[in-house]
């Protein structure tokens, strides 16, 4: 079997025939999602794993896979008559909304916390966003519940579209997390890899690529789906520990994680994998954050692939998945590496002060070294 790809159309509208309806005119696109599917030189041989397959997701437009949703969201906004587009981000999703929104000719009202990364802000930023800081957001659960209800009004009142990456605010923008899915049944010529491994923050990620292969099944086109992995930050594991106590909700808790992206305490989708795992579609990994550093170096050194935090935490699940047996050597696995390395400037700031300093030189210093093919 195969899946039908529209190739008149760019970006994810190539599966227009599995998304919601929009109308030609009304389709936004910057070539997102068609993501390169490249396979590890080094690290699977590291690993033990016969093969290990990285999903570039940082190749989209804005640079993280969140505009897959943004090209879905905003451009069935206009296809509703929506008049703008409202949310909140810990970042990539406010930058690519922010893009589109831009691209469509919406504006775009953006509520963040205190502390999100300055390259996202200023993504969002240059793309005219209205942006406002909300004090005490992300810490108190109270201010929290404020801003979701600031969102639902606003939009409710001026008839604009919520753009939260959640299923839970907003399902149809998110049905375009199943087209990472969908490529890479066709990158693997119709064969699923054994295990997909998914970082999770809000769930909403891990949730569409699950409702990916479910539909895949559904209709016939797959026999088995791959297990979809959750690997979360010790600092915020909310749904590893419910899976692993086997609960259907998340474990409630504050976040002490350091990683962009991933601190939600309170995952909204974090039920939908729940649901999913209790059915033996996966399983949830919980790792510590130095460790997810030393893979982000170690991609960039070794691999070649400079991501940020939030994408290396599925090395470090993987890799603990492989030492606790739960995936076997002769397993194929695709890690999908959400977002781009610079992303995160502190963070590549902070390794580059542990590495000697880049000298400053007169040119009289440079002499040919000896050896070598010269
Ligand atoms: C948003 C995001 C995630 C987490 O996705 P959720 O749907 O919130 O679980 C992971 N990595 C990157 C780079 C992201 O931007």
């Amino acid at each position: 079997m195969s899946i039908y790809i529209n190739h008149d159309h760019q970006g994810i509208w190539k599966y227009d025939t599995w998304l919601p309806r929009v109308s030609p005119e009304n389709r936004i696109t910057m070539g997102e999602g068609n993501t390169p599917l490249i396979k590890s030189r080094t690290i699977a041989k590291q690993l033990g794993i016969s093969s290990l397959y990285f999903k570039l997701e940082s190749g989209n437009p804005t640079g993280s896979y969140k505009d897959r949703i943004s090209a879905l969201g905003v451009s069935w906004a206009l296809e509703q008559n929506r008049r703008g587009c409202v949310g909140t981000s810990s970042g990539n999703a406010g930058a690519s909304t922010a893009a589109y929104a831009a691209r469509a000719g919406l504006p775009y009202d953006l509520l963040v916390l205190e502390h999100i990364l300055e390259a996202k802000l200023m993504q969002a930023a240059l793309h005219g966003a209205r942006i406002r800081k909300v004090k005490g957001f992300g810490d108190s659960s109270t201010v929290g519940d404020q801003v979701f209800s600031y969102i639902e009004h606003q939009a409710k009142k001026k008839n604009w579209e919520v753009m939260i990456t959640a299923f839970h605010y907003n399902s149809i923008a998110m049905q375009a997390v199943k087209t990472i899915s969908f490529e890479l049944f066709g990158d693997l010529n119709g064969h699923p890899p054994d295990a997909v491994i998914v970082p999770v923050g809000g769930g909403g990620l891990c949730t569409g690529i699950l409702y990916g292969y479910k539909e895949l099944k559904e209709r016939k086109i797959i026999n088995h789906a791959p297990s979809v992995v959750a690997v979360q930050s010790d600092g915020c594991a909310n749904i590893v520990r419910a899976w692993e106590q086997g609960k259907p909700n998340p474990v409630p808790g504050d976040s002490t994680s350091s990683i962009s992206g991933l601190q939600v305490p309170n995952p909204p989708d974090g039920w939908r994998i729940l649901e999913a795992y209790k059915n033996g579609e996966g399983w949830g990994e919980s790792v510590m954050d130095e460790k997810t550093w030393e893979w982000q170096e170690k991609l960039a050194l070794e691999e070649g692939i400079l991501c940020e935090p939030a994408a290396a935490i599925t090395l470090s699940g993987l890799e603990q998945a492989v030492r606790k047996g739960r995936i076997n050597k002769d397993a194929s696995v695709v890690c999908i590496l959400t977002g781009a390395g610079f992303k995160d400037s502190d963070r590549l700031r902070s390794v580059l002060r542990e590495k000697p300093a880049i000298p400053l030189i007169e040119i009289e210093q440079l002499e040919v070294e000896s050896g070598g093919t010269g």
